[in-house]
């Protein structure tokens, strides 16, 4: 069977990650007996270059006729000066609208080589290996009635809203069972229902939704405790599902335990099945055109989409066991490189993972 997938390239070193990305992921999938159509439109900054506009709707058709797109980044200091409606992150937000991607999945692992890159010790970092879903489009930062407005007494008054109904709870929670399933099979719900109505609702269905999973564990941690026993004992969670509002503060913090901006992948899945696939980094334009990118963050995110839109984890996980052995070989890019170790660049860096994978 082939698979379509759309590749959204970007600004700054966007095309330079995506590049290896997707030699790598070819390598991958022609390994599982996969095969690909690949196809490129522009998005970002680029896009408004060429097109006038952050993303055509010549992409957006692309995308929808794809099994799954993979992104590079958007952005950069030659459009920062553009109106906000016109800006290259705009791009993003509209084809995350248009293909309905409601669960954003970060996963946040430590490979061993690089434990010394995080903040926190050595051993507390061993074996982090956690996936962080975030409910994308409901919630605080879309509910309404939100805005900011004159009291009757004439003081500035602000407002936002807090909602999730029912069937949004319980669709994240499947994409968090699910994914726990193929994992470590344990579920940590995040709430705030001590305080929250709409906490106490997200419960109830969570726990509803985990009634069709017997052999996954549920359990429920307050927000402000998660944030604590992040730093405390990350390693003993595999599958954290949260709100909009707790999962963007919570999946920060995560990513940050590994220390590595380069590194972390990130999916987004939908109703209709499409998932769009990108590092979590952003364009990087200090270091675009240099040759001195780390894809690793890139190829990672395309080991995510073949797992999650084209259901091959074993060619993902071989993606993995490549990059770890790259790694472990004491292979860095600039980001990665400690006193005194010689960076490689990104097209090495894609070579090395491509031969570790054939190896
Ligand atoms: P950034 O993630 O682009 O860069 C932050 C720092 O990390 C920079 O020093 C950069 O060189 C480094 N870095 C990032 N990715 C790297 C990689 N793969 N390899 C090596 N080093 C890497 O964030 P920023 O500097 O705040 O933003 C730059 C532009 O990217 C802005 O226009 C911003 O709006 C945009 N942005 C886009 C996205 C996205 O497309 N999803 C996300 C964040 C920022």
């Amino acid at each position: 069977m082939t698979s379509k997938i759309l590749v959204l390239p970007g600004d700054g070193i966007g095309p330079e990650v995506t590049a290896q990305a997707r030699r790598v992921l070819e390598a991958a999938g022609e390994r599982a007996g996969l095969a690909f159509d690949f196809s490129e439109e522009l998005i970002g900054g680029s896009s408004i270059d060429a097109r006038g506009t952050p993303l055509a709707d010549s992409a957006i058709e692309a995308a929808r006729g794809s099994s799954a797109v993979l992104l590079g980044a958007v952005g950069g200091p030659r459009w920062d000066a553009l109106p906000v409606d016109t800006r290259p992150e705009k791009g993003l937000l509209r084809i995350r609208k248009e293909l309905g991607l409601f669960a954003n999945l970060r996963p946040a692992a430590v490979f061993p080589a690089l434990a010394d890159a995080s903040s926190l010790r050595p051993e507390v970092v061993a074996g982090i290996d956690l996936l962080v879903v975030r409910e994308l489009t409901g919630g605080i930062y879309f509910g309404e009635p939100r805005g900011i407005a004159a009291t009757a007494a004439g003081r500035r008054e602000a407002r936002n809203t807090m909602v999730y109904d029912e069937d949004e709870i319980a669709r994240i929670a499947t994409v968090a069972f699910d994914s726990a399933r193929r994992r470590r099979k344990l579920v940590t719900s995040v709430h705030k229902a001590n305080v929250l109505e709409v906490s106490q609702l997200w419960n109830e269905v969570v726990e509803e939704v985990a009634k069709d999973y017997d052999d996954v564990t549920l359990e429920h941690q307050l927000v402000d405790s998660m944030a604590m026993l992040l730093l405390k004992e990350p390693g003993r969670y595999d599958v954290v599902v949260t709100g909009n509002l707790f999962g963007d503060i919570l999946s920060d913090e995560a990513a940050m335990i590994t220390g590595s901006l380069g590194m972390l992948p990130s999916a987004s899945l939908g109703e209709g099945g499409i998932g769009l696939y990108e590092p979590v980094h952003g364009s990087a334009p200090d270091i675009a055109g240099q040759d001195a990118a780390n894809p690793l963050a890139a190829i990672l995110s395309a080991a995510m989409l073949l797992e999650h839109s084209l259901d091959a984890p074993d060619a993902a996980q071989a993606i993995r066991s490549a990059v770890e052995a790259a790694l472990d070989s004491g292979a860095r890019t600039a980001d990665l490189a400690g006193e005194g170790e010689t960076p490689m660049g990104c097209v090495a860096m894609g070579d090395l993972v491509l031969a570790k994978l054939e190896a």
